[in-house]
C-alpha cells in the first residue's frame, strides 16, 4: 500500500465531507467504546492485570532475543521451520518460497496486520497466486479493493448498503440466497462462498497476537474461527508475525488475552482462542502437513535500541482508535496507511519515515483518551510529542510553524515580557472582538475560524488574575 500520510490534511477533509463514511462513523462509535467500559467495569482486577500484562511485555522486550531463539528451537523441535525477515521484501520472499514450493495456487489469508504492513497480497498475486482473504471484513475490503480502516473491524466505515451492493456485482454462484436485507443473510452468503474457498486452498495465511517461546505455538483469536480454518484445512500454514509478539510463557500469553478481548470487543474472551504447535503429527485427525513463522522486524529492532521502545508493548486491541476523536471523525483511511488512529500516529513515521508521516503526531490535541485506555499503558501522547521534537530537530517543521515557534520560545524564556505581551495581545483581541467576545474570523487563525468561532480573550489575563487572588 503506498502511504498517503503526507496528505493527511486532504484525507481528513475528503472524510469529514464524505456523508456515507460519517454515517458508517457514527454508527460504529459508540458500540466499542460501551462494550469496552462494561467488560472492565465486571473486572475488578484489571488495573492489576493491566500492571502485569505490561511488566510481562517490558521483561520480553529486554530480553527479546532470548525469547525469539527460544521461540524458535521450540518452533523446530515441532517440526516446523522459523523464517527471518529483517524487511518487508524479505518477508514476501519468504513467503513466496513457501508457496511455490507447495505448488499452491489458491491461498486462504487470515487476517494479518503484518500481512498488510509487507503487503503480502500484492506480492502474491503480483506472483501469480489468487488469495482470499477468510476475516469477512478483510474479504469485503479485499473485493472493494481498499485497506482496512480500522485493525481489529478492517470494513467499519463500510454500510450494510454498500456491502449489498458490493456481494451482488460480485457473487454469480448457483444456490445464493438472496435477497440480502439483513447482517445474517450478508454473513451467509459470505460463508457459502468462502468454504468452497477454503477446501481448495493448498496455503493458509494468518496472523498471530502472540507466540510462546516456551512451546513454540503460534496464538491467534477471532470471532468467526476463519483463522483456524485457513490454519488446519490447506495443506500448509504460514504464520506472519512481528518480532514483539514474542511471550514467554503460556500464563504470560493468558494474561494479555484477558487484555485484549476486554479492551478491543468487550468480551471476556474471543469466541475462537486457538494455539497452533507445528504441523499435524502422526496420530492428529487433521492440520497442516507444514508449518512456517516467519518473523518480521521491519524496524523495529531500532524502536528497541530508541525513544519509541514502550510501543512495542502495542497488543492491536484497537481501543485507542475507538476513544480518540480525531478518528472518530475522520475514520482510519485518512491516516494514509495500515495502522491508524493514536497508535497508528506513532507506528507510520517510524515505518514509512517521519518525512512522509509528520503530517499524523501532528494531528492530535494531546487529549490523552488512548493513554488512559490503552490496556499496555503506552504513553502514546507521549510518544507524538517525540515525534514532534524529532520533526523539529530534523527541520521537518514547516517555516511558518517554525517561526510561531521560536517567537513562543523567545518570550516563554524571558517570563515578565510573556507576561506583558500576553496582557497586550488579550487586551488588544479583546478591544478588536468589539464586544461579541468572539470572532468569526481570523486571518492568522483560518483553520481554527473556517469550522467554528474563536472566543476572545476578556478581563485579565489567567497569570494576572492568579497573582491577585494569592495577594488578597
Ligand atoms: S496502543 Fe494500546 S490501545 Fe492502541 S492498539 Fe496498541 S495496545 Fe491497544
Amino acid at each position: 500500500m503506498k502511504p498517503t500520510a503526507h496528505a493527511f490534511e486532504r484525507n481528513a477533509r475528503q472524510a469529514l465531507h464524505d456523508a456515507t463514511l460519517q454515517q458508517a462513523l457514527a454508527r460504529a462509535r459508540g458500540g466499542f467504546v460501551d462494550k469496552r467500559r462494561a467488560a472492565i467495569e465486571a473486572l475488578p482486577e484489571f488495573a492489576a492485570l493491566r500492571a502485569a500484562g505490561r511488566a510481562i511485555k517490558d521483561h520480553t522486550l529486554a530480553n527479546l532475543d532470548h525469547y525469539l531463539l527460544r521461540f524458535e528451537a521450540q518452533v523446530q523441535a515441532k517440526g516446523g521451520q522459523v523464517h527471518w525477515a529483517e524487511t518487508p521484501e524479505e518477508a514476501c520472499a519468504a513467503v513466496l518460497d513457501i508457496c511455490r514450493q507447495a505448488g499452491a495456487k489458491l491461498v486462504a489469508k487470515g487476517k494479518s496486520m503484518v500481512g498488510e504492513e509487507i503487503a503480502i497480497n500484492d506480492a502474491l498475486e503480483a506472483a501469480g497466486f489468487e488469495v482470499v482473504e477468510t476475516d469477512l471484513g478483510e474479504y469485503i475490503i479485499q473485493i472493494a479493493h481498499e485497506p482496512p480502516s480500522h485493525i481489529i473491524a478492517p470494513a467499519v466505515h463500510k454500510t450494510r448498503q454498500q456491502i449489498t451492493e458490493l456481494f451482488e456485482g460480485l457473487h454469480h454462484q448457483p444456490g445464493l440466497t438472496r435477497p440480502l436485507q439483513t447482517v445474517p443473510q450478508i454473513v451467509d452468503e459470505a460463508r457459502q462462498v468462502l468454504r468452497d474457498k477454503f477446501l481448495a486452498a493448498d496455503v493458509g495465511i494468518t496472523g498471530a497476537n502472540f507466540l510462546i517461546a516456551e512451546t513454540g505455538s503460534a496464538v491467534i483469536v477471532t470471532n468467526e474461527g476463519n483463522g483456524d480454518l485457513s490454519a488446519t484445512l490447506p495443506r500448509v500454514h504460514i504464520v506472519l508475525a512481528s518480532i514483539e509478539k514474542v511471550v514467554p510463557t503460556l500464563e504470560d500469553a493468558s494474561v494479555l488475552l484477558r487484555l485484549l478481548a476486554r479492551s478491543a470487543t468487550g468480551q471476556e474472551i474471543t469466541s475462537y482462542t486457538t494455539f497452533f504447535t507445528g504441523p499435524r503429527r502422526a496420530d492428529d485427525p487433521d492440520g497442516p502437513e507444514e508449518f512456517h513463522v516467519v518473523l518480521i522486524d521491519n524496524g523495529r529492532s531500532a524502536m528497541l535500541a530508541g525513544p519509541y521502545r514502550e510501543m512495542l508493548r502495542c497488543i492491536r486491541c484497537g481501543a485507542c482508535l475507538n476513544h480518540c476523536p480525531v478518528y472518530g471523525a475522520v475514520g482510519g483511511h485518512a491516516y494514509g496507511w495500515v495502522y491508524p488512529g493514536p497508535m497508528g500516529a506513532v507506528l507510520t513515521p517510524l515505518m514509512v519515515g517521519l518525512e512522509e508521516g509528520r503530517p499524523l503526531p501532528n494531528a492530535s490535541t494531546l487529549c490523552g483518551r488512548c493513554e488512559a485506555v490503552c490496556p499496555m499503558a503506552i504513553p502514546l501522547p507521549k510518544l507524538l510529542r517525540e515525534h514532534r521534537r524529532q520533526e523539529f530537530a530534523r527541520h521537518l517543521t514547516p517555516p511558518r510553524a517554525r517561526w510561531a515557534l521560536a517567537a513562543w520560545a523567545f518570550f516563554a524564556r524571558r517570563p515578565q515580557l510573556y507576561r506583558r505581551a500576553a496582557r497586550l495581545a488579550a487586551g488588544l483581541l479583546g478591544k478588536l472582538a468589539r464586544g461579541r467576545g468572539r470572532f468569526r474570523s481570523l486571518p492568522f487563525a483560518s483553520a481554527w475560524t473556517a469550522a467554528r468561532d474563536l472566543p476572545a480573550p476578556q478581563g485579565e489575563t489567567f497569570m494576572d488574575q492568579w497573582r491577585r487572588r494569592n495577594k488578597s
